[in-house]
This record gives structure tokens, sequence and C-alpha cells, in this order.
């Protein structure tokens, strides 16, 4: 058997690959029984191309971030001018325009009471910041035990301690960090559909949750509307209304992780507008650079920050050695610069409508559970776990790059996807799965 049976390369990568097989660890990876990795060696615009020759339609963006698509002249151009002045020096006792013009940016597009803004490594951090700076707030004023958080069902906030604590407690990893884990509470996973008519019991186990544990409840966590990496699940803006509503009522912070959905993914700049409700800390990531440079940014209110800054520690405690990174902040302006100068959201409607059309063909299959759709966002619910080693390479012979995980396959293009090959892309999984049994396998 060769090094990957499934992935052909010429003999100058062989030796590379089975390097990578020994050695490297890749996403939620096995270094006995890895999965294979497909060598790329160059991408432009939407397309991936593969060592072998071969170009794939990236369904992915790099999970959320490369929204522009790959290789782009005017990010490119932004980081070229940046290296000539300075790749990074560090942000204690320094500052630079980068960081300032980003942040310019982030103040003046977010919701309006968002304006002191931290800037940090990748999105997990940001979230482990949030979290300090929740906690570190009601220690300044005098409420120590208001220290837990309250997290919905389903959701996915990253891979660091704290972040996991908050994701889905039993697809996030949980029973393996017993005892390690800050133990949260988690209200069950909304219930009602983005475009259902709202049903008022839906918030009803949140409400009782919050009402009992206000009193060591430091903040509500949750991603607005959409639902990512936990489930791809879209849910009602009126529940995120109601969580704003109560979090106000019993004096519990409301951080929103748009890591996922900010910048346009799910239709507005950030998903929170569909609720038109601001949080009290913000979390920004993926896209937020083009998906060019790891970068994440966690805002908060006035506020917030002026109580942190009278507390007992007399700042808040956090400073990454490569915070606000000169280089990765000006990509990051140059990304919300290009998305600002063009109808993003007539791109990101179009995508929609063709997701909507396209991919409803697929809910007729017997292995498939539901479609839903939203902004630039396709997901397949299937009805069991879809078989990673089995379907991979069948969508990188069908020409294209999807990345399912459990039940679904989805899809978030980058939103320069010209119409023809979006086309190739439902195409493609359509065909492949009206091929293969629920677990990937062929009929
Ligand atoms: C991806 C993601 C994170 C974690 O970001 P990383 O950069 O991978 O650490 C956190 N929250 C949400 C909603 C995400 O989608």
């Amino acid at each position: 058997m060769g090094i990957d049976s499934e992935v052909k390369v010429g003999p100058d990568w062989a030796d590379a690959l089975a390097f990578d097989r020994a050695h490297l660890w890749h996403p939620y990876g096995s270094m006995t029984d890895p999965l294979p990795a497909w060598p790329v060696i160059g991408a432009e615009g939407v397309r991936l191309k593969l060592a072998d020759g071969r170009e794939l339609v990236d369904g992915m963006a790099s999970w959320w971030a490369a929204i522009h698509g790959y290789n782009h002249p005017r990010l490119n151009r932004a980081v070229e001018d940046q290296l000539r002045g300075m790749a990074h020096v560090m942000f204690g006792g320094l500052t630079h325009a980068p960081a300032i013009e980003l942040s310019r940016r982030l103040v003046a597009l977010t919701p309006a009471p968002l304006e002191k803004v931290f800037l940090c490594d990748s999105g997990s951090v940001a979230v482990e910041v949030a979290i300090k700076m929740a906690i570190q707030y009601w220690q300044a004023r005098g409420r120590p035990d208001k220290r837990r958080l309250l997290a919905l069902r389903g959701g996915y906030h990253g891979d660091t301690f704290a972040a996991m604590s908050v994701c889905d407690p039993v697809t996030g990893m949980h029973h393996l960090f017993r005892g390690t884990l800050p133990e949260q509470l988690f209200a069950p996973r909304p219930g009602c559909r983005f475009d259902d008519a709202w049903n008022p019991s839906d918030i009803a186990g949140f409400a009782r949750l919050i009402e009992t544990h206000r009193d060591e409840l430091a903040a509500v966590i949750l991603e607005p509307v959409v639902q990512g990496a936990g489930g791809m699940w879209f849910y009602h803006p009126e529940y995120l209304r109601q969580v704003r509503a109560l979090c106000d009522a019993h004096g519990v912070l409301l951080i929103a992780d748009e890591i996922a959905t900010g910048f346009g993914r799910s239709g507005r700049l950030f998903a929170c507008e569909h609720a038109g409700i601001a949080p009290d800390i913000l979390c920004l990531g993926k896209a937020l650079t083009g998906g060019y440079l790891t970068l994440a940014a966690t805002l908060t209110t006035a506020e917030v920050a002026e109580t942190i800054s009278r507390g007992g520690a007399g700042c808040f405690m956090h400073g990454p050695t490569f915070m606000a990174n000169p280089l990765a902040c000006a990509v990051a302006v140059a990304s919300v610069d290009l998305l600002l100068d063009q109808d993003w959201q007539a791109r990101v409607r179009d995508i929609e409508r063709q997701l909507r059309a396209e991919l409803a063909p697929c809910a007729a299959l017997a292995t498939v559970r539901e479609v839903r759709v939203l902004g630039a966002i396709g997901v397949i619910e299937m009805h069991a776990p879809v078989d990673l080693r089995a379907l991979t390479p069948r969508f990188v012979e069908a020409g294209i790059w999807l990345r399912p995980f459990g039940r679904l396959v989805y899809m978030m293009p980058a939103y320069v996807i010209e119409p023809q090959d979006l086309s190739l892309l439902t195409g493609a999984v359509r065909r492949v799965l009206s091929e293969i049994d629920g677990r990937g396998a062929m009929r």
C-alpha cells in the first residue's frame, strides 16, 4: 500500500507526505491512523491547486476565513507594504498605525456601545479574553461569586480550556477533561428556526436557568443566530432579543461570539443585527484578516472596560506576545475595506439564493435528513454520521473541497465565487451524495 492510497502524488511528494503522516498533527488528528492530507501548492480565487496538478473548487473558505478568495491582489499588497515597514513589534509600551486603523474600523462597524478593543491571536483566545473580562468586571464590582458562564447546547467557542468549557457538553470533549474543565451551565439548544414563527416557549429553559443562577453567573455566551461548528443550526433572532432582555433583567453580561458569523456570512455584517441587539462583549476572528493571518478581537463597552480598570487589579490581565501583530492588522484593515467597498450584501444574497435552489434536490435523497441555508452558508444534514475517509476522496475526484463533520456536509464559499463555480460545487455534492449510502460507502 502507498503512503496515502487516496492521495496521488509524484515521488518528490511521497517522502514529504510520509514525514507529514509520521510527525505532523492535523486538526483533531490521530498519530496512529491519520486521515489522508492532500498537498496544496497554491490557491487562487476559489481554487486550491494540488501537487498533482488538479484544481479543486473550495467550498470551505478555509473554515469561514477566506471571504475574498485566495491570493487577492489587494490583500497581498497590504501584507507586502506592511512587511517593508515592520513585521512585528511588541504592543507593550508601543503602538502602530495598523492596530489603530483596524480598531477605528471595528469600533465604527460594530454595535454602538462596543468601543474598547483587545486584539489577540486566535478565536479561542478572543473567547478566553471575553470570559476573563466578564469575571474581572464582576470582581471589580464586588461580586466575586459571579464567575460562571451560561451557554447554549449545540454551541462551539474554541478549543482552549475556558472556551471548551462553554462548548456543547456532549460533542465538546467535556468527558475527556472532566475535573480540569470549569463546570458551566447549559440551556437547551434554541428550537425555533430562523424563519419559523416565533414560539415563546422556546426561551423558557434559558429563562429558568438565568433566573435561578443569576447570583453566580458572570455572563451568557452564545453564537448569535448561527451555531457553527457545534451543529450548523440557524435559530430565531427573537431568541437572541429575549436573551438580551433577560441578561439585563438579571444583571448578567452577554458575550456574543461572532468569530464565524462576523463580516457578512449570515447576510448581515454581524449576526447580532438580525435581532437588533448589542452584546456587552463581542468576539471576532476567522474572516477578520480575510483568511490571511491569525488574528482575533474582543470588543467591549466603556462601562465594562472602565469598571475592570478601576478594580483591584487596576488593569485587564491579559497580554499576548504577538498582540496586535502589525502584518495581521494591516491585512485585516485591507480585508474590511475590500468588503465594504463592494455590494457584499448582494453577493451574499445571490449565493444564498443559488444555494437554496441547487441544494434543495438533496433533500429528496434517502440519506439526507434536511437541507438548510442562511446567507452564504449551505448545510446538508445527513441521517447518519459521514465517513470522512470515504467521502473526502470522492469530493476531491469530483473537483471540490469540502470537510464535513458529524452528520453535516456544509459549505461556506468565498463571497467572490462565480455562479458557475458555485454550481460546480453544488452539482458535485449532489452527485457524490446520491452515489453513497449514509456511511459514505458506495451503494
Ligand atoms: C472557530 C471558532 C472559534 C475558535 O477560533 P480559533 O481561531 O479556531 O481558535 C470560536 N468560536 C467560534 C464561533 C468559532 O467558529
